[in-house]
């Protein structure tokens, strides 16, 4: 059986799981609700129109990146995309390098901390994506964690993570979800990130924010604008201090499978800023030594021109709306059964997730009797979601806790 053959077979991901036994169900009413993309009404995915239409201009020539140019820091590709959105506050004192999406960004910034950063330790809230842990442990960081979310408000437990960073040792990283926290759809108001910000600064913390759902999307559009997306990091930067961003470009754009995103580390200086660059080339290099072009050329095109511009904040608008609109359909179809509970959590909750408190032993109630997929935790993804199928969810629910 030759060299692996003691190498086992590894658990599933509970998310791959879960798609397994959706997709074995024979069920014509079954519905998946815990895939973390974008779907249309029809349960499609969605391809943007201003993407298919610079791939055009791509395919026929009239957009010409060079791909013969070394990409290890895309400056100008990523760097156009950056100045239009979050980071154009940054001035000069900014490094930013091409990553492999949100998850590689994730992973060059933990490995640049873990050999240049005097602390080792990183804050993760509870819960938080579960891959964040296996993220920073690998890159070589300690991680521990901070209190987040609070079960019986479904809402943030802001005195618990106050007490939590509160007592973090001085120049300890912290992980923070810019924006639609993942799972639980839970985020700070704006006075709630002054408060954290403050206390962040005060003992000296260094804030790494995951933008994973940030210039978009399913939160900003809550308010009307790209912009409020972004208002948090901008607290952190117009303060002077230091900060790591990672972003992904997955969600906000339709190219999940594109792997673009970016790491902009934030310094006290240009000087300082580009002496970092040098070192994260030197992360990268042994990594995957270029980031890959054509999706950063396809999020370059967009963000520099105007015209396209606006139309993918128009059509940013579409998917935040319809996402918008299924959590209030379903809470709409809930309160009208009558089932028992508050769930205003649902409409108040922001992003592609509604974390619903129904607890396991529920979850998999909804799975045999109503062959409704999600994770046991009882998330469930609001994109899986349509008109059509919001009352065979409600009646679920509604089945599940009465
Ligand atoms: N951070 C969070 C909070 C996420 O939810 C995800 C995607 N599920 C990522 C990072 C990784 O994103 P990407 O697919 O761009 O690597």
């Amino acid at each position: 059986h030759g060299t692996f053959r003691r190498c086992r077979v590894a658990l599933p991901l509970k998310i791959v799981h879960v798609t397994v036994a959706y997709n074995k169900d024979p069920s014509p009413v079954k519905l998946n609700l815990g895939v973390g993309a974008y779907r249309t009404e029809e349960g499609k995915p969605l391809v943007l129109n201003v993407v298919r239409k610079v791939e055009q201009l791509l395919i026929n020539d009239l957009l010409v990146p060079d791909y013969t140019v070394s990409l290890l820091v895309s400056g100008d590709i990523m760097r156009n995309f950056l100045e239009c959105s979050v980071l154009h506050y940054f001035q000069n004192r900014v490094t930013t390098v091409q990553c492999l999406s949100g998850t590689g960004s994730l992973r060059v910034g933990g490995e640049f901390l873990a050999k240049h950063y005097h602390q080792r330790t990183i804050y993760l809230p509870t819960p938080t994506w579960g891959n964040h842990h296996k993220v920073f442990n690998l890159a070589g960081l300690s991680v521990k964690t901070y209190r987040y979310y609070a079960p019986a408000t479904r809402g943030l437990d802001f005195e618990g993570l106050l007490e939590d960073l509160g007592s973090a040792p001085s120049g300890s990283i912290v992980l923070l979800h810019a924006c639609a926290h993942n799972p639980t759809g839970v985020d700070p108001t704006l006075e709630q990130w002054e408060q954290i910000r403050q206390l962040i600064r005060l003992k000296a913390l260094l804030p790494f924010f995951d933008s994973a759902y940030q210039a978009s999307l399913f939160c900003g559009f809550a308010s009307g604008s790209l912009d409020a997306d972004a208002q948090p990091v901008r607290l952190f930067v117009a303060d002077g201090g230091e900060l790591l961003v990672a972003q992904s470009y997955a969600k906000n754009l339709g190219l999940y499978g594109e792997r673009v995103g970016a790491l902009s580390i934030v310094c006290k200086s240009a000087d300082v800023a580009s002496r970092v660059e040098s070192q994260l080339k030197l992360v990268i290099r042994p990594m995957y030594s270029n980031p890959p072009i054509h999706g950063a050329s396809i999020v370059a095109a967009i963000l520099k021109d105007g015209d396209l511009f606006n139309e993918w904040t128009i059509e940013l608008k579409g998917m935040a709306d319809r996402i918008i609109s299924m959590r209030q359909q379903l809470f709409d179809a809930l309160r009208s059964r009558g089932t028992p509970g508050d769930w205003s959590h649902i409409i108040k909750q922001i992003g592609m997730f509604t974390f619903t408190g129904l607890n396991a032993e529920q979850v998999s109630f909804m799975t045999n009797e109503y062959h409704i997929y999600m994770t046991s935790d009882g998330r469930i993804s609001m994109a899986g979601l349509s008109s059509k199928t919001v009352p065979h969810l409600a009646d679920a629910i509604h089945a599940a806790v009465t």
